[in-house]
């Protein structure tokens, strides 16, 4: 079928109108929304330019990305991460916390140096301001202006630290709602690190007026 030189050619008219949808269509696309951003989904670009360099920014990447690993990556922890979506719960931040501290405390000399002193005074103010977790930290930090520790290690030492650490710890557990710990027993719940994890050794506290490191 030929078209006369009076009516316009019928493809031509086809292909102007589907033209025209796919602009329209684009456009409307351009006007929405933005998608809702849950983590781990890529922004929707908020136009065609954008749209266009995201996908060149995105094309090294995809092109550069691995196959998906056949077996578990194979750092410590990776496989009760996994299991834990890589998220750390607040009670396993709390545990891991008062291990350090406590253990801290336990290692700390009868009569530590002022360096010790003052460096463990600065971990326990240090949590009050950095721990993750604010109305944690909120409350540390007023058992901690209630009760400074500085008072504690210089009155009674390494002595003062652990029980310090003791009480401030029920003072948690009493917000939690949990049992307060009997503090006599926090010599033995807290007896230092098991340095090489074969129930008989310890490890030397390191610094200034620690005892000198064997081999030095
Ligand atoms: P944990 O309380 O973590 O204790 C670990 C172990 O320490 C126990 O199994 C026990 O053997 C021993 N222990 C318990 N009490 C004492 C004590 N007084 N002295 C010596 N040893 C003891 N959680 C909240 O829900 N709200 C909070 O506001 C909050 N604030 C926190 C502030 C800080 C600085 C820290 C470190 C943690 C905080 N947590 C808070 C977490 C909370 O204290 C617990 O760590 C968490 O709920 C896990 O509890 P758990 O029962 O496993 O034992």
């Amino acid at each position: 079928m030929t078209a006369s030189p009076t009516q316009p050619n019928p493809l031509e008219v086809l292909s102007s109108a589907a033209r025209g949808a796919a602009e329209a269509i684009t456009t409307a696309l351009a006007r929405l929304p933005p998608l809702p951003a849950f983590p781990g989904t890529p922004r929707r670009p908020s136009s065609p330019s954008a749209a266009a360099a995201a996908a060149a920014a995105a094309a090294p990447t995809l092109r550069a990305a691995p196959a998906a690993p056949s077996s578990p990556p194979s750092f410590p922890g990776a496989r009760r991460s996994q299991q834990h979506l890589q998220r750390v719960s607040k009670d396993e931040l709390g545990r891991a916390t008062w291990t350090l501290l406590h253990s801290v405390a336990a290692a700390l000399p009868a009569a530590p140096s002022r360096l010790q002193r003052r460096a463990f005074c600065q971990l326990v103010h240090s949590l009050a301001e950095l721990y993750p977790c604010a109305e944690c930290a909120d409350h540390f930090g007023k058992i901690v202006d209630a009760r400074p520790p500085e008072r504690a290690v210089a009155a009674e030492g390494g002595g003062g630290a652990r029980q310090w650490c003791c009480e401030a710890h029920n003072d948690v557990n009493e917000r939690a709602g949990k049992p307060r710990f009997d503090c006599s027993l926090a010599a033995a719940r807290w007896a230092g690190l098991d340095c090489d994890g074969d129930g008989n050794s310890s490890c030397e506290l390191a610094g200034p007026g620690a005892a000198p490191r064997r081999g030095r």
